[in-house]
């Protein structure tokens, strides 16, 4: 069976089997990158093109990581010092890049629809890195991997979500996942810090942050995203703090199996105490690894390879 999907725009509507042959294929692809050589053939002669007009790390890092650990050939665009400055769309610069002949695209922009709106001016697949406040579906499935490597299961975990989940594309992309997968899932912040109509997200919505916490056996915090927003969402960083920020107090609270993930970047001291983000129950490195194994899986199922086809190489 190969992916129910062409391209990767989000988790909204991607199937329970679409979401399990990814996450084992990453498996596979993490054990590859346990090897001296990490390298496997399968992208050879593929060319895909990194299209990103927002900054990033992790995200772009990894996602150019595995295109060459999958022997594609990368091509990295960064809004910044292209044409874009001279004025040039979206559309023309998808339309120029892809007469260069281009098999994928993976494309993080500020603006939530954007990978569906090249769907429709290109032929190559699309891979959404993140659009606007919509959706981070790459991020959603490592974080699911690491949930699922860590406990050996998803069915049933009590995840609790807590920071800025009005700008998070990240809280969205793992509700409807974590949902799919039958997870229970809590999201939480301060009212102001909410989407509307939180009920079209299905999950369980709280501005509580011990009631989001309780018998949690992960608990994820998000960055207060400042770029986002205009000044009065709360009252101060320090209140904010206070009510939503993870320190080491309220990590003695928890029951002790209950695991700290963030999608990173850390706001340091707002949203996670510095000893809480680099303590032992902290499993924030293995999302960084993680997103290797799950990039991989993603480019090489979308670019046509076969499920566990790659394990022979
Ligand atoms: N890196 C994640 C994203 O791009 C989370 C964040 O920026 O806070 O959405």
């Amino acid at each position: 069976m190969a992916l129910g999907i062409q391209h990767l725009l989000g988790l909204y509507d991607v199937s329970r089997s679409d979401i399990e042959l990814i996450l084992d294929t990453a498996d596979s692809f993490y054990e590859v990158l346990q090897r001296e050589i990490k390298l496997v053939p399968t992208l050879r002669g593929k060319t895909i093109v990194n299209l990103f007009y927002e900054s990033s790390t992790r995200t772009r890092i990894s996602f150019e990581l595995a295109e060459k650990r999958l022997s594609g050939s990368p091509i990295n665009f960064s809004s910044t010092g292209s044409s874009v400055t001279k004025g040039e769309t979206l559309k023309d610069t998808i339309r120029n890049i892809a007469a260069m002949k281009i098999d994928m695209v993976v494309v993080r922009h500020n603006a939530a629809g954007v990978p569906l709106f090249l769907t429709k001016c290109t032929d190559a697949i699309i891979v959404n890195a993140g659009d606007g406040f919509h959706e981070h579906p790459t991020q959603a499935l490592l974080d699911m991997l690491t949930i699922r490597q860590h406990f050996g299961k998803l069915e049933g975990l009590k995840v609790a979500i807590i920071g800025d989940i009005l700008h998070s594309r990240v809280a969205r992309s793992d509700a409807w996942g974590m949902k799919t997968m039958g997870m229970n899932v809590t999201l939480c912040g301060p009212q102001t810090l909410m989407p509307l109509h939180t009920e079209s997200l299905g999950v369980r919505i709280t501005d509580n942050m011990g009631e989001a916490m309780e018998g949690a056996d992960v608990v994820m915090l998000l960055r207060l995203q400042l770029e986002r927003q205009q000044s009065g969402l709360f009252p101060s960083i320090r209140e904010y703090r206070e009510n939503y920020g993870l320190d080491l107090d309220k990590l003695l609270t928890l029951p002790e199996h209950t695991v700290i993930m963030h999608p990173g970047p850390i706001n340091r001291g707002i949203e996670l105490a510095s000893n809480v983000a680099d303590c032992g129950r902290s499993i924030i490195l293995d999302q960084v690894t993680n997103g290797v194994a799950v990039r991989m899986a993603v480019l090489y199922l979308l670019g046509g390879g076969e499920p566990g086809g790659h394990e022979d190489v």
